[in-house]
């Protein structure tokens, strides 16, 4: 059977093409002008299948709501049992998956045992750090993920730079980059002088330091902003401070003035500074919906959308953004199959009404999805 797609503007991963025919067969992408099932694309814009670089996965069910929204891709950041990644690896029909398995903490993390992780996400020592690598490349980890957390805030404790560098260097030696988590200057500084690959989250207390921007550059470090998680926390803390009991600011009127403010514009201003400086970024969610332990919540597939808006409200291009979740990210991740429409591609695909390159919410009138050349959505 083969499926045409006419009529419609494609954007292909780089750039946007004029009314290019698209043809499906046996699950990919072919050369073909005729077909037994065709689509009139009038209006529309296809555009590959998106990938999400950020996000937290619980069961099947995430996968299906992600693909239902055109993700066709996710990338993990983190479990409590790897089990579950080998549970979603190869479900056919539904987003496919790239994995950290369980990110690492430092010795004596509160935050670890807080949100329910095995101990065997402490690393104990700069030796423990082979231990803590393995174990996660034999959970086949296609990267590996560090928690670095400020000290004293939520029960976070400082990183031993020891430790993050055994880490790096074992992961590396393995042919395994390196994710970090980042909210503070401080710890993106951290991560950077160890050598972390990717720098995800962004600071929402204070902008980051053009110093540290300087850093990433020359470290070749990239950026997973996430800007959609940091506005969910920003408005989740600004809420409840907003809803404080009046009758009980007198009694508390200490410990809420020591409160930083939190600001969704210093993650605007952090993230257009990135951009800026010509370092890479990769559209992520960091959708964790259900997840009670976290200071947010982010749903699955619809979020990755309100990402690419926020990012082209920070300063991208359309195309940018697009790009950020398409063929940045394969390219990144070397996902040689993944992140463009071409040819011999597998056919995984996002119909829009509209044209998302003058209106990137455009990408949400969602018409149809296909995954691996079947119709989805
Ligand atoms: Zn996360």
């Amino acid at each position: 059977m083969i499926t045409i797609i006419k009529n419609a503007k494609v954007f292909n991963g780089v750039e946007l093409l004029e009314h290019t025919t698209i043809a499906i067969e046996d699950g990919k992408i072919v050369n073909k002008a005729e077909g037994d099932m065709v689509i009139d694309g009038n209006d529309c814009t296809l555009l590959p299948g998106l990938i999400d670089s950020h996000v937290h996965l619980y069961g099947v069910e995430n996968l299906r709501e992600t693909a239902k929204y055109g993700i066709t891709t996710v990338l993990d950041m983190g479990v409590r049992n790897h089990v579950v990644i080998d549970d979603l690896r190869n479900c056919k029909g539904v987003s496919g998956i790239l994995s950290s398995c369980l990110p690492a903490y430092a010795p004596n993390s509160g935050l670890a045992k807080k949100m329910k992780f095995p101990n065997s996400v402490i690393v104990q020592n700069a030796a423990d750090s082979v231990r803590f690598v393995h174990e996660q490349i034999n959970f086949n980890a296609d990267y590996i993920k560090v928690i670095i957390e400020d000290e004293g805030k939520n029960g976070g404790v400082a990183f031993p730079a020891d430790i993050l560098e055994g880490i790096v260097n074992e992961a590396h030696k393995n042919g395994k980059r390196v994710v970090s988590h980042v909210v503070s200057p401080q710890t993106f500084e951290l991560a950077i002088n160890s050598g972390v690959d990717v720098l995800t989250h962004i600071p929402f207390i204070v902008a980051l330091p053009q110093a540290v921007v300087d850093s990433m550059v020359k470290s070749a470090c990239i950026s997973v902003p996430t800007m959609v998680a940091m506005k969910a926390i920003v408005d989740n803390i600004e809420g409840l401070k907003s809803k404080f009991p009046f009758r009980l600011m007198k009694k508390f009127s200490k410990k809420l003035q020591a409160m930083p403010t939190f600001k969704y514009n210093y993650v605007e201003e952090s993230v257009e500074k990135i951009r800026q400086a010509g370092i890479p970024i990769l559209a992520g969610s960091d959708s964790n919906m259900g997840d009670k332990t976290t200071p947010f919540s982010v749903e699955y597939g619809s979020s990755l959308h309100e990402e690419l808006k926020l990012l082209v409200k920070s300063g991208c291009t359309p195309i940018q953004a697009l790009q950020s979740a398409t063929s940045i990210p394969a390219d990144y991740w070397k996902l040689s199959n993944r992140g463009r429409i071409a040819l011999g591609y597998p056919a995984d695909l996002l119909l829009v009404k509209g044209n998302p390159i003058e209106n990137i919410e455009d990408t949400k009138n969602i018409k149809n999805v296909w995954i691996a050349g079947d119709l989805i959505h």
